[in-house]
């Protein structure tokens, strides 16, 4: 630890110094993120209807095979092969029907053919199910013919072929979604074991900030921020926390701060991370005895952003200019937030080519928004640049399909080199 300042606070709280905090490569900045964190150990059972978007706590295995016992794939014939001898074709009597639903223990263990509706479970003694398209009935509907010999099992769906029983169907730390509903139910589920939400507080602060949907005062501006982050944040498996927006004012900020890291997993902030003298958010973390992990970041945008703790809570400041903000939490209260939850599997960068030049290196890790206008011959995206770079500016956005992140080089990108793509969207939303 660099805590060896001759300032009031600590080297993070000195404003003077903030210029001087050392920057964290982004990589190295998330390892510190993953080692900082405990995820969360308490569980809560909820209803399977309630589930969608938790993280479960546990394995989960399913008490019944799936299918739970051999069933018909398709709407036909139920046969016994031993009755389908010699030369095709084969003639045999329809001695009962099973339709999805009946007790197939209502057929004789005798039968040689039975009439089966899909889903329907075979009898045991049957060896195959015939398709209806490939049967010829009698007029008076009591045989059926056949043109061939179906193979041993043809058109049975087997007990346990998809699922074992007690086999694991969702495995510890998956973020529920609808295939995990749809498979828990099929195993008979009506319950599941989640991780209690995660407690997050927001706090923004700026002294220029209002509500949008009043009047705007002079010098004043909206806070775009907070709903932003609000919207991220609105997720099953967080319980969010509102602070109202506070002024940049150091006893303000401080109260706030510790009054909302008693009682959260994670505090984000979101301005006042900068060098002036209106940026008290260092200043009131480390007077709170926060800790700062990482102080700055080789970021663009989002160099001023740190993270730390403060007692049992995960701190992250965010900047203030949306763009940057934006960037912020999607690396970083992203990060905070799977590990928290204990969420197993994170979504990972595609790659893509560049589709655009720059005219030089940057000496920050810098994340631009881009819009996909085609695909390279061996399938990779690739990747035009939007807008003209601002850690301030939205509008670039709303045209872009994902960020790309442009390496520390250098030289500037060139067309075709290839580039980390992180997309807004899934193909397969779920
Ligand atoms: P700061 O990080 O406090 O130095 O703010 C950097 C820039 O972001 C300034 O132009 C602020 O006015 C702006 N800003 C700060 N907070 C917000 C917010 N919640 N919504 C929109 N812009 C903000
Ligand atoms: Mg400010």
């Amino acid at each position: 630890m660099s805590n060896q300042s001759t300032h009031s606070c600590c080297s993070a709280c000195d404003r003077e110094d903030v210029e001087k905090l050392p920057l964290t490569d982004l990589s190295e900045a998330l390892d510190r993120m993953a080692a900082l964190v405990a995820p969360i150990s308490e569980s809560q059972t909820i209803s399977l209807g309630k589930a969608l978007g938790r993280i479960l706590a546990d394995d989960v295995k399913s008490a019944i095979p799936l299918p739970v016992s051999n069933n018909s794939a398709v709407d036909g014939y139920a046969v016994r092969l031993e009755a389908m001898q010699g030369q095709a074709p084969f003639t045999l009597s329809i001695t009962g029907r099973v339709a999805a639903g009946d007790d197939p223990s209502k057929i004789s263990e005798n039968s040689q053919c039975i009439r089966i509706l899909t889903g329907a479970s075979v009898p045991d003694w049957a060896d195959a199910v015939i398709m209806q398209e490939d049967t010829d009935l009698s007029e008076d509907g009591k045989t059926a013919t056949f043109e061939l010999r179906p193979e041993q099992n043809a058109n049975i769906r087997f007990a346990g072929e998809d699922v074992a029983k007690g086999s694991v169907i969702i495995e510890k730390g998956a973020k529920i979604d609808t295939r995990h509903i749809a498979i828990a139910a099929a195993s008979g589920l009506g319950e599941l074991i989640a991780v209690r939400p995660i407690r997050v507080a927001l706090l923004a602060t700026g002294s220029e900030l209002n509500q949008p949907g009043n009047p705007l005062p002079p010098g004043g501006i909206y806070d775009s921020n907070t709903p932003m982050l609000v919207a991220l944040l609105s997720q099953p498996h967080i319980e969010l926390t509102l602070h109202r927006p506070v002024k940049d004012d150091l006893a303000t900020i401080q109260s706030s701060i510790a009054l909302l890291a008693a009682n959260h997993d994670l505090l984000l902030t979101s301005g006042g991370m900068s060098v002036s003298d209106e940026d008290y958010i260092r200043r009131a973390v480390a007077a709170e005895a926060g800790n700062f992990e990482v102080k700055k970041i080789r970021l663009k945008p989002g160099k001023p952003l740190g993270f730390g703790r403060i007692k049992d809570c995960i701190f992250i400041g965010l900047p203030g200019n949306p763009y940057a903000a934006l960037v912020g939490y999607l690396l970083f209260a992203q990060s905070a937030l799977a590990h928290i939850g204990g969420i197993e599997k994170r979504p990972q960068p595609l790659k893509a080519q560049a589709a655009f030049t720059t005219e030089k290196g940057g000496k920050r890790l810098e994340f631009v928004p881009v819009r996909i206008t085609g695909y390279s011959p061996d399938g990779l995206p690739q990747l035009e640049k939007i807008g003209r770079g601002g850690s301030a500016r939205l509008r670039p956005l709303i045209n872009a399909d994902g960020l790309a992140a442009l390496p520390i080089a250098e030289q500037g990108v060139k067309e075709a080199d290839l580039l980390d793509f992180y997309p807004f969207h899934s193909a397969f939303e779920l």
